[in-house]
């Protein structure tokens, strides 16, 4: 009933004419990072595997892609007789060479702002849907001409800012800064950056400052993806080395060392 009395679902309902009739739920598995894909024998591939998008669960696409691996790998395996989990790791290598694996390099954040939506509806839901129905329903909307209907458009989302940018700064900026999520360090920006340190640091301390920034030092267990990935390891490994520095920092105190270094 909670749904079915949303503004917006009546509004639907209005809109077609409808009457509910039931609804139902189902269950997917909605991960930051699929796990424990294969073993010997055996290949997990779509939903089994964890592979939904970590934004908005769509599954088809993933379930398509890791399919058609699968069975290459499968294919290969028959030919050669090894059926291995460590034969088996080219379904790991495959998929993560695809959109799927790209999509999932940044599935943290990507599974944190999808999280933060639907499932805060009292911190979002009073920006976002509004904010959407009115980009979407006012590009549709031909009873005025579009280059005004932009303009409104545009001065709407504006009045959303003040909800919005809070959740954008939170969710959002985290994404694009990190889009693997991996912290970058204050040199790699500067071998990017046509600008001086100074700049730079400066240019930080401001934003910091303005957008009432809460800064945290680094993770180190944050750094192991670009460890394990300069390396050419594999996500057993990255899994196992997580759990090794994960029960170390929660032993011992790491307070004065190099995050860097700790990874490594
Ligand atoms: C309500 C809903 C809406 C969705 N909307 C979208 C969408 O719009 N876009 C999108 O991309 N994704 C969507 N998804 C997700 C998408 O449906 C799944 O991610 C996708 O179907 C996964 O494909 P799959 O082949 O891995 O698994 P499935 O499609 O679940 O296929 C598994 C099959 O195995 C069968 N099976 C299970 N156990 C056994 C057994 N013991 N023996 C034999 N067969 C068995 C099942 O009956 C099923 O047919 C939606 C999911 C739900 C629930």
């Amino acid at each position: 009933n909670r749904v079915i009395n949303l503004k917006y679902y009546q509004r639907l309902l209005r809109i077609l004419d409808a009457k509910p009739r039931e609804l139902q739920a189902h269950l997917l598995p909605w991960l930051d990072y699929p796990y424990n894909t294969h073993t010997d024998g055996i290949i997990l591939i779509g939903d089994a595997g964890g592979f939904p998008c970590p934004l908005e669960a769509e599954g088809i696409y993933p379930a398509m892609v890791t399919g058609k691996i699968a069975a290459e790998v499968a294919a290969e395996a028959v030919s050669s007789g090894d059926f291995s989990k460590d034969s088996l790791k080219k379904f790991d290598e495959g998929w993560k060479k695809t959109s799927i694996g790209e999509e999932f390099e940044a599935g943290a954040e990507l599974w944190n702002i999808w999280k933060a939506l639907p499932f805060s509806p009292k911190e979002t839901m009073s920006w976002f849907i509004p904010m959407i129905m009115e980009i979407l329903g006012g590009i549709f909307d031909w009873s005025q001409p579009h280059t005004k209907r932009v303009r409104q458009i545009l001065s709407h989302v504006k009045s959303y800012m003040p909800k919005a940018t809070p959740f954008i700064m939170k969710n959002v900026f985290p994404l694009a800064c990190r889009k693997k999520d991996i912290p970058r360090t204050l040199q790699e920006i500067l071998e990017e950056a046509s600008v001086t340190a100074k700049d730079v640091r400066r240019s930080i301390s401001i934003l910091i400052r303005e957008l009432n920034f809460k800064t945290q030092a680094t993770d180190p267990v944050a750094l192991i993806p670009r460890y394990i990935s300069d390396l050419g390891l594999d996500s057993e490994i990255e899994i196992l080395t997580k759990k090794i520095l994960t029960t170390y920092i929660s032993n011992f105190s790491i307070s004065g060392k190099d995050p860097k270094g700790l990874c490594a």
